[in-house]
C-alpha cells in the first residue's frame, strides 16, 4: 500500500516537475514567438532596424530564465544587435547556421545542442520575422506558401537558452513538489500503519483465540479494542465462546460421569474376569484332582491299575511292530496281610508307602538298569491294589535284563523298615511275563505275570520267576486256585500229614509236625507252599488254621482211642491266626477232645513273634497258661531280637532247613549252626533241626548238640494211618544205631 502510494506520488511529482520545466522552457520560446509576431504586425522594429526597441526587447529576453544569448539577425543571418549574458565567455558561440540547418526560411527552428559543451546543454531558437508585401522595404527573401506573394523575411530573432539553467530555475519548485510528495508518502504510510494496526490487532487476537479454543481453553475472552464493527464481532465471538464454554463444561461433566461409569464397568468386568479365572482354575484343579484320583493311587501316589492298564496298552501297541521286549514284573508282598492284621492298617499303609518309595527309587537309579540291559531302560511302577505292584520295563534287549531288575527290587526291600517302632522286613515275590514272547495283550500279560508270581511264592517266596507255559498247564492260576481253595475246605479236601520228630539219643518219636496237604481232585496232593500264601491273602487261613488245630487234636484223640501213645503234635500257626480268638479256639478244642494240653505244640515263625513283640508276649503267655507247648519255626531266617526272644515263654527252637543244608558248605556255616544251638541251649530251649535228609547232616547236628531231628532221613510227612504204624515200630532207633556205626 505504502509502496503503491510512494510510486504514485513519485510519478505525480515527476510529472509536475517535468511540466514545470517544460513550461519554463516553452515560456521562453513562446515569448520569442510573441515578440516576433508583434514585430511583424505592429512596430516593425526589425524591419526598421529600430535598434533601441530591439535592444529593449533583447534585454527583456535576457531577463527570462536560462537565456544566455539574444540577438536579432537579418534575413541572411547576420547579427544586427546581440546581447550576451555576463558569463558568455564560458559558453560556445551561438551558431546560427547549425540552428537553422534543415529548417525552411519562414519556419521557426529549434536546435538543441546534443553535444555537451562543458556541463551545460543549450537550445538554439530561431524565429523568422516577416512582413506583408505592401509594406516591403528592403525585405529579405519572399515567403513561400499560400501567401508567398505577400510575405517578406526581414530577419530572425535568435535566442540561445541554457536548458540546465531553465532546469535550475524550476529546482525550487521540484524540491517543494518532492517534499510534498514525501509528506504524502509519509502520511499514507502512517495512515496505512494505523489502519493495518486496527485490522491486524483484532486478527492476531482472533488467531490466538482460535489457538486457545482449539487447545480447549474457553475461559479467556477475546479482548480487542477496535470500535464499531470490530467490537460487535468481538462481542459476538465472546458470546459464542461463553456458550462453547458452557457446552464444554456440560460435556466435561458428562464425560466425567461417563468415564466413571466406564471405570465402574471395567472394574466389574475385571472382577467378573477374576472370578471366572478362579472358577476356571478351580475347575482345572478339580479336573486335575479328579484325574489324580482316577489315575493315581492316593496312598502311594503311584499310577493305579487304570493308568497302568492304559499305559501298558499303548506301549504294547507301539512296540508291536518293533523288535523290542516289554517286561511286566508282578510284585506281591509276602505275608503282608500278617502285618496289616497284627499291626493295624495304619502300619500296613506306612509299609506300602515305604515299599512304593523303595521300588521307585530303585528303578530311578538308572545306572543299574543301563548296566543290566546295555542301555537306558524306561520303567514305571504302579500299584494295582493291596500289596500288589507292577513294574513295566518298556524296552529291554534280552529277557535276562528283567531278572536283573527283579533281583535289584528284591535287594531294595531286604533292609528292615522301621514302622511304628518295629523293625520289619517285607519280602516280595515277583512274577515276570514278557511281551511279545508270552503274550501281547495287557490282560493276558497280567494274568501270566500273576501266575509266575504265584509260582515264585510257592517256591519259597522272596524270589522271582519267569513265566513258562508249564505254569499255566499245571493249572495254578491264582483265580482258579482261589475258587477251588474255598471249596476245598467245604469238601474236606484238606488232610494233615505227620512228619515224625526223632530224639537223637534214643531214636524214639518224641513229636510230629502236622503238615497240611490239599488232596486236589485233579492235581493230586498239592503241597502247602502252593496254597498257604493264597489262603493267607484270601483270609481263608483263619478257617484253615482252625481246621488244622481241630484236626490235629482230633487225631491225637483218635490215636489214643486206638490205644496208641502218640507224641505231642505240632501245628503250624500263621501270623494271621495269632490272636485272642485263636487262644480261645485252642482252649475250646483241647477241652472238646479232652486231651492233655501238653500234647499240642504250636509252631510260630520269628516274623510272627517279632512283628508285634509286646502283643506276642501277652498272647504267648495266654497260650502257655493253657499248657500247650510253643516252638519257634524256621529259626535263623528272620530278624529275631534276642532280648525279646528271652522274654517269650518258649519251649522249642527249630533250626531252619537252610542252615542244615549249608552246614558243610564252609567253616562259617558250621559255626553259625553251632552258635544257634549254643544260644538255644542258653535260653533253655529244646533244639529241633528240620529238613535233615543225610547221615552227614545227622552226625554233625548230633555232635553239635541238637536234641531232636526231623527230616526225610527218618520219614517224609505221612498220612495218619502210616504215622500210627511208625509209632508202633522202633524203626528209628535201629536207623540211628546204623548211622552211628557208620560214623564209627
Ligand atoms: P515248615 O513248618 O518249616 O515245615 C517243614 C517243611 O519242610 C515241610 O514242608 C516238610 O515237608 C519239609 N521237610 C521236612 N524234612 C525235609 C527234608 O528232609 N527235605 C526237604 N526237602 N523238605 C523237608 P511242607 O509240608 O511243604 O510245608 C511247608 C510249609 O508250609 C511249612 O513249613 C509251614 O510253614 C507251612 N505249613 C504246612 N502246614 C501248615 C498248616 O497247617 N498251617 C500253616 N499255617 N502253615 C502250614
Ligand atoms: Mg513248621
Ligand atoms: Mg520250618
Amino acid at each position: 500500500m505504502v509502496a503503491l502510494a510512494m510510486a504514485g506520488a513519485l510519478a505525480a511529482a515527476a510529472a509536475m516537475i517535468w511540466r514545470e520545466y517544460r513550461g519554463a522552457r516553452d515560456g521562453v520560446f513562446a515569448h520569442a514567438l510573441l515578440l516576433a509576431e508583434a514585430d511583424a504586425r505592429t512596430d516593425r522594429a526589425v524591419q526598421e532596424r529600430d535598434i533601441a526597441l530591439i535592444s529593449e526587447r533583447l534585454a527583456r529576453f535576457m531577463a527570462l530564465p536560462g537565456v544566455k544569448y539574444a540577438a536579432v539577425r537579418d534575413a541572411d543571418g547576420r547579427e544586427i544587435v546581440a546581447r550576451r549574458g555576463e558569463d558568455a565567455d564560458g559558453y560556445p558561440e551561438a551558431d546560427f547556421g547549425r540552428a537553422r540547418r534543415g529548417v525552411a526560411p519562414f519556419d521557426q527552428g529549434i536546435a538543441t545542442d546534443e553535444r555537451r559543451a562543458g556541463l551545460e546543454r543549450f537550445s538554439d531558437l530561431t524565429v523568422p520575422v516577416f512582413v506583408t508585401a505592401d509594406m516591403q522595404r528592403g525585405a529579405g527573401p519572399r515567403a513561400s506558401g499560400g501567401e508567398a506573394g505577400s510575405r517578406y523575411l526581414v530577419g530572425y530573432y535568435h535566442l540561445r537558452v541554457s536548458l540546465d539553467e531553465v532546469w535550475r530555475s524550476v529546482q525550487g519548485y521540484a524540491l517543494r513538489v518532492a517534499l510534498a510528495c514525501a509528506l504524502f508518502v509519509a502520511l499514507t504510510a502512517l495512515l496505512t500503519l494505523r489502519v493495518t494496526r486496527r485490522i491486524s490487532a483484532p486478527l492476531r487476537a482472533l488467531e490466538q483465540l482460535v489457538e486457545r479454543v482449539s487447545a480447549g481453553n474457553l475461559e479467556q475472552k477475546l479482548i480487542v479494542k477496535g470500535g464499531g464493527e470490530v467490537d460487535r464481532i468481538t462481542s459476538t465471538i465472546n458470546a459464542l465462546i461463553s456458550e462453547l464454554h458452557t457446552y464444554k463444561l456440560q460435556t466435561d461433566t458428562s464425560n466425567v460421569l461417563l468415564s466413571r461409569k466406564v471405570d465402574e464397568r471395567t472394574e466389574q468386568l475385571s472382577r467378573r474376569n477374576e472370578e471366572l479365572n478362579k472358577a476356571v482354575q478351580q475347575v482345572t484343579k478339580s479336573k486335575e484332582q479328579l484325574h489324580q484320583l482316577a489315575y493315581y493311587d492316593s496312598l502311594t501316589a503311584l499310577p493305579n491299575r487304570r493308568l497302568f492298564i492304559e499305559q501298558l496298552d499303548v506301549l504294547l501297541r507301539l512296540t508291536r511292530r518293533e523288535q523290542r521286549i516289554v517286561a511286566l514284573l508282578f510284585v506281591d508282598l509276602d505275608n503282608f496281610k500278617r502285618i496289616n492284621d497284627s499291626l493295624g492298617h495304619a502300619a500296613g499303609d506306612v509299609m506300602l508307602k515305604e515299599v512304593a518309595g523303595r521300588l521307585s527309587r530303585c528303578l530311578r537309579s538308572s545306572d543299574f538298569l543301563a548296566v543290566g540291559s546295555g542301555g537306558d531302560v524306561p520303567s514305571s511302577v504302579s500299584r494295582l491294589g493291596g500289596d500288589e505292584f507292577t513294574v513295566v520295563l518298556s524296552n529291554i534287549d534280552r529277557p535276562e535284563s528283567a531278572g536283573m531288575v527283579a533281583e535289584r527290587l528284591l535287594q531294595s526291600l531286604r533292609a528292615p523298615m522301621l514302622i511304628e517302632g518295629h523293625e520289619l522286613v517285607v519280602t516280595p515275590s515277583i512274577g515276570i511275563a514278557l511281551a511279545p514272547d508270552h503274550a501281547d495283550s495287557v490282560s493276558e500279560l497280567l494274568k501270566l505275570a500273576d501266575t509266575a508270581m504265584y509260582h515264585a511264592k510257592s517256591a519259597g517266596r522272596n524270589n522271582y520267576a519267569y513265566y513258562s507255559p508249564e505254569m499255566s498247564g499245571s493249572g495254578v492260576g491264582r483265580l482258579k486256585l482261589e475258587a477251588e481253595l474255598r471249596r476245598a475246605l467245604e469238601r474236606r479236601e484238606l488232610v494233615l500229614h505227620y512228619q515224625p520228630q526223632v530224639k537223637v539219643a534214643t531214636g524214639e518219636i518224641v513229636g510230629a509236625e502236622a503238615l497240611v496237604r490239599w488232596n486236589h481232585p485233579e492235581r493230586g496232593l498239592v503241597p502247602p507252599g502252593q496254597f498257604i500264601p493264597l489262603a493267607e491273602e484270601m483270609g481263608l487261613i483263619i478257617e484253615l488254621g482252625a481246621w488244622a488245630v481241630v484236626e490235629a487234636c482230633g487225631q491225637i484223640r483218635a490215636f489214643q482211642r486206638q490205644g496208641l501213645t502218640p507224641p505231642k503234635i505240632s501245628v503250624n500257626v500263621s501270623s494271621l491266626q495269632f490272636n485272642a480268638a485263636f487262644t480261645a479256639l485252642v482252649q475250646k478244642t483241647i477241652a472238646d477232645f479232652g486231651i492233655d494240653p501238653g500234647m499240642l505244640e504250636l509252631e510260630l515263625t520269628e516274623g510272627v513273634l517279632m512283628s508285634n513283640a509286646e502283643a506276642s508276649i501277652r498272647s504267648l503267655h495266654d497260650l502257655k497258661r493253657l499248657g500247650v507247648s510253643l516252638s519257634v519255626d524256621d529259626f535263623g531266617t528272620g530278624y529275631s531280637s534276642l532280648s525279646y526272644l528271652s522274654e517269650f515263654p518258649l519251649d522249642e527252637l527249630k533250626i531252619d532247613r537252610s542252615f542244615v543244608i549249608a552246614f558243610d558248605s564252609g567253616p562259617r556255616s558250621a559255626s553259625l549252626v553251632s552258635a544257634i544251638i549254643a544260644m538255644g541251649k542258653s535260653l533253655n530251649l529244646r533244639l529241633v533241626a528240620e529238613g535233615v535228609d543225610s547221615g552227614a547232616q545227622y552226625r554233625f547236628l548230633h555232635e553239635a548238640g541238637v536234641d531232636v531231628i526231623q527230616g526225610f532221613l527218618f520219614s517224609k510227612p505221612v498220612p495218619a494211618e502210616d504215622f500210627a504204624r511208625l509209632l508202633g515200630s522202633n524203626r528209628f532207633a535201629e536207623q540211628i544205631r546204623t548211622l552211628e556205626q557208620e560214623a564209627a
